[in-house]
């Protein structure tokens, strides 16, 4: 099966931008961080397992990415825009050897910035549902326009788990920028543009890979 694949640190607007260009290409948008708090929501034996970890801002185990990754797809799916997918290396030598990788993003921004971003985000205690203080505005202070619930800073958005997050990062996932490059497969995108200026980058490099 085809994919992209989104990368960067929390922040670095990977998210907008894989459902972006999911709806563009027809390919399900996979985010890994959404089906695991979706598990934990559910109560599920799984998110149970999972839900300190991911609270306190540590990587989830391979198998459990495995699994949930195996049990996402939807029937019919002509391809895959992985959110949070790989995270390590073990993970990319896994992508690489299941799926046919077509470009990885590199969403490439500073930490401060991504803190600024960060502290302006919420998520929907009930729902679920991401919302963003400044670009993506409930109608009602600190309601959720879908269900009415209230809208909350998410623990793993609170200051010491986001430090943990970015160390994270940079001792795990950074490391994927070099494996990707080395077999020619990632772009570099400078994420401290506007949401529609990122977009239009990444759409470009798409529309260049599709008509070689
Ligand atoms: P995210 O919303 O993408 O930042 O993901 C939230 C949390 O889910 C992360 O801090 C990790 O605990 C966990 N997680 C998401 N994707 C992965 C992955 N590919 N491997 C391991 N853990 C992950």
């Amino acid at each position: 099966m085809q994919c992209y694949v989104f990368f960067g640190i929390q922040g670095s607007g990977k998210g907008t931008q894989a459902k972006f260009l999911s709806e563009r290409t027809g390919f399900q948008h996979v985010n890994i961080g959404d089906l695991l708090r979706e598990q934990v929501a559910l109560d599920t034996e799984l998110g149970n397992e999972v839900s300190r970890i991911i609270e306190v801002g540590d990587l989830v185990s391979d198998d459990v990415i495995y699994k949930l990754i195996g049990d996402s797809f939807c029937p019919g799916c002509k391809g895959v825009v992985f959110d949070g997918f790989p995270r390590n290396i073990a993970q990319a030598e896994f992508l690489m050897e299941h799926f046919e990788v077509k470009r990885v993003f590199f969403l490439n921004l500073d930490q401060e910035k991504a803190i600024a971003r960060i502290s302006s985000r919420r998520v929907c205690s009930s729902c679920g549902l991401n919302y963003n203080l400044v670009s993506d505005v409930p109608s009602k202070k600190g309601v959720c326009d879908d269900c009415g619930g209230k809208l909350v800073v998410r623990d793993d958005d609170k200051p010491a788990a986001i430090a943990r997050r970015f160390k994270k990062f940079y001792k795990r996932t950074f490391a994927l920028r070099d494996f990707f490059e080395t077999r020619g497969l990632l772009s570099e995108v400078d994420a401290s543009m506007g949401i529609e200026e990122v977009s239009a980058a990444i759409n470009a490099i798409v529309d260049s890979i599709s008509s070689n």
